[in-house]
């Protein structure tokens, strides 16, 4: 079972976050004449920026680096192509987080081919070990202080991680994954809420619960195993 310090992120969070990045933008005088999205995490922030910023045009490019919740699978790589022409025309990265940089810094060297007249980059957050720095970034996060985010967006991919990595070891009732989330990751959950994610996560079949505790089905520990 993993120990990774990891956060909830609140929606108002986002909305601040966001909202900073378009004050930020809006006064440095760059106008983009597109904003480019990076899939999946930067969906939801690059949406915001684009009514900060009163623009309807908004692309998407799909990277992918990080697999299960907090563990990397390989090395960043671009899935598909940007097909827009966007020679001489000014364009806005954006993403969730900088955190390693990598699949930034690719998004940006892609963009770059296609002779674009200026291009920037915004997340909203930047972890300072990122070897990436984007142009604007909402809040700066200390490399030591390292923490998994859980976006609202990434809210059950993430818990079913946490949860059935608990579940994993052994069959435990709510209450023990209630102390297990806490002690391994630092989250808080009402009662209520983890019983609303628990019965989400049974509904989809992937865990169950058996005299008043919840295990992981047969399949997840047969991978576990393997
Ligand atoms: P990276 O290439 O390491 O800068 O990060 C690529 C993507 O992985 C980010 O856009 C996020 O969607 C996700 N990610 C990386 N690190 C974190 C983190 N600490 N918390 C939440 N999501 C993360």
């Amino acid at each position: 079972m993993r120990s990774i310090p990891a956060k909830l992120v609140t929606w108002d969070e986002i909305a601040d976050w966001c909202s900073s990045l378009g004050r930020m933008i809006v006064d440095s005088g760059y106008r983009p004449d597109a904003v480019i999205g990076l899939a999946r995490g930067g969906w939801v922030p690059a949406r915001l920026v684009c009514d900060e910023l009163v623009t309807k045009n908004l692309i998407s490019l799909k990277t992918q680096h990080w697999g299960v919740t907090a563990s990397r699978d390989g090395k960043a790589r671009l899935v598909g192509e940007l097909q827009e022409d966007l020679s001489g025309r000014n364009i806005l990265i954006v993403d969730d987080i900088t955190d390693t940089g990598d699949s930034l810094r690719l998004a940006h060297d892609h963009a770059k081919t296609l002779s674009p007249g200026g291009i920037r980059t915004a997340t909203m957050l930047h972890i300072n070990h990122s070897s990436f720095v984007p142009d604007y970034y909402a809040s700066e996060v200390d490399k030591d202080k390292w923490t998994w985010f859980v976006f609202p967006w990434n809210y059950y991919e993430d818990m079913s991680t946490f949860i059935r990595e608990i579940l994993a070891e052994e069959p435990s009732p709510e209450r023990e994954i209630a102390s297990l989330l806490r002690k391994n990751h630092g989250i808080i959950m009402t009662e209520g809420r983890l019983g609303r994610t628990l019965s989400r996560l049974e509904i989809l079949g992937l865990v169950r619960q058996i005299e008043g505790k919840w295990s992981v089905l047969v399949e997840e520990k047969e991978k576990k195993r393997r």
